[in-house]
């Protein structure tokens, strides 16, 4: 049993073989959802948790608000269907999956207008890699599914192409809708 109070941008270290059989304790509230991702010892699994963890609590955090100011499926910048406008997965219901590249993109206006939710408030992404994190800040246009695939593997090439791939497709899909 480990009590750990201290966490960092090397805090993944605990997610190594060294701590494998360790089981992680805190009474810090501030820290629980960290410990609780570190005693998840399958690293497919604990991905999926910290990723679905970040998307639920910015959801949370604007539940019942409005931050986009949509109207008529128009945000407060006139735009239709807003930033998903440029989306292959788009849908007059907002978006059909979870994105948290998406969810962590907020224009000009809903900054100044809100205390958005940052990259860094969300303490729980200090688990990931150097990799994952940098996945984390250019996946959009993409479904879950997708992004927890680039998060899993371990090559960034591997999942460089991926994405690369996908956005071209998305460019390909959009611009062919459009004519
Ligand atoms: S972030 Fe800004 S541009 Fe994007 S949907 Fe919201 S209000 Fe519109
Ligand atoms: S993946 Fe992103 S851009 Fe596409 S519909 Fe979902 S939130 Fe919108």
């Amino acid at each position: 049993m480990v009590v750990f109070m201290y966490i960092n941008k090397y805090s993944f270290i605990y997610k190594t073989f060294i701590f494998k059989k360790v089981y992680f304790k805190t009474n810090n509230e501030d820290l629980k959802l960290i410990v609780d991702a570190l005693n998840i010892k399958n690293n497919k699994k604990r991905i999926n948790y910290i990723y679905d963890t970040c998307c639920d609590i910015i959801d949370n955090k604007y539940k019942n608000i409005n931050i986009c100011g949509f109207n008529c499926h128009k945000c407060l910048n006139n735009i239709e269907n807003g930033c998903c406008k440029n989306c292959m997965y788009q849908s007059i219901n907002g978006c059909p999956s979870k994105n948290l590249t998406c969810k962590l993109f907020y224009c000009s206006k809903v900054k100044e207008k809100y205390d958005v939710i940052k990259y860094e408030d969300l303490k729980l992404l200090k688990l990931f890699n150097l990799k994952q994190r940098y996945i984390i800040q250019i996946d959009y246009f993409a479904k879950r599914e997708e992004v927890l695939k680039d998060l899993y593997s371990i090559s960034f090439i591997y999942s460089f192409i991926r994405i690369l791939i996908r956005q071209i497709k998305n460019i390909y899909l959009i611009n062919k809708n459009k004519i």
